[in-house]
């Protein structure tokens, strides 16, 4: 894959777009931008083992190849790399990316080593790549600014763009774990959203107050039976720590399960 980029590129830029496969409008949607802001463009399919708890979804998750392969072609991805877990992560690997003291909030909390995975895999993917530009989903807000602060500290010479989160027409986050629900818990996984426009429709008039908006938001969240609440927070969108007050940038995100499906959104 290395050859193959470096020698194709030929002093163009190469836009990079990273995901575990089972592909909708949410990971198209990157790669239309991909397309727009780069001459040359890679993508991956890699469910990544490392960033899955002993107890999640790795072995049943979604995989779609023969679909996304057509996706992504008919998009004009021009590289599209494929490795297995093997090639990944040859016997005896045992270096690590840590964003210390980032990795372990909001999902990071929830889900102990997931955001190691990811910090580790990216930094792989970006070293065999080579991208100058790379392409994130906002959907994951909180991995988003984990990469963006690995890229800062490691000097990665990679420019990371994050892409607005591409909804269902009832406002439900596209994910390829929506693949998981059933009918009836497809229309619980409304809860997360409808959570999130509460708290912006008490911000919009005014409040400013982040325990007032987070109890409307629980209050509604609450409503729904087939929900269970992971977190509802108010972060800095830098350091990730709680707002007690929204002045400047903030990060709302919600983390719930239906079912047994984790899903997120924020705004
Ligand atoms: P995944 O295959 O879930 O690892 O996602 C690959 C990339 O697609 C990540 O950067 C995600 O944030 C992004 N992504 C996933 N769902 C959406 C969505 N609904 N809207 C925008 N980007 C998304």
């Amino acid at each position: 894959m290395r050859s193959v980029c470096r020698s194709e590129k030929k002093g163009r830029r190469l836009g990079f777009v990273p995901t575990m496969g089972a592909l909708h409008e949410g990971h198209l949607s990157l790669v239309r931008a991909a397309k727009k802001q780069s001459d040359v463009v890679a993508a991956s399919i890699f469910v990544n083992p490392t960033q899955f708890g002993p107890n999640e979804d790795f072995s049943q998750y979604p995989r779609t190849f023969e679909r996304d392969y057509e996706l992504l072609k008919n998009e004009g991805v021009d590289f599209l790399f494929v490795p297995a877990v093997s090639e990944m992560y040859p016997r005896g690997a045992v270096t690590w990316v840590t964003v210390e003291g980032l990795s372990d909030k909001l999902d990071g909390r929830s889900r102990p080593g997931h955001f190691r995975g990811v910090t580790t895999v990216v930094s792989k993917l970006f070293h065999i790549v080579e991208p100058d530009i790379a392409f994130f989903g906002q959907k994951d807000a909180v991995q988003l600014v984990l990469i963006r602060r690995m890229v800062r500290d490691l000097n990665m010479p990679v420019e990371i763009v994050g892409c607005p989160i591409v909804r269902e027409s009832d406002g439900l986050a596209m994910s390829s774990r929506n693949a998981y629900l059933s009918a009836e818990e497809r229309k619980s996984a409304t809860i997360l959203n409808c959570t999130l426009r509460e708290i912006k429709q008490r911000f919009d008039p005014g409040e400013r107050d982040s325990a007032r908006l987070l109890s409307a938001g629980m209050e509604i969240f609450q409503q729904e039976p087939g929900a269970r609440l992971d977190y509802l927070e108010i972060v800095d969108p830098e350091t990730l720590d709680p707002l007690p007050a929204v002045q400047g940038n903030a990060l709302v995100a919600v983390a719930g399960y239906v079912g047994t499906t984790r899903l997120v959104d924020n705004l």
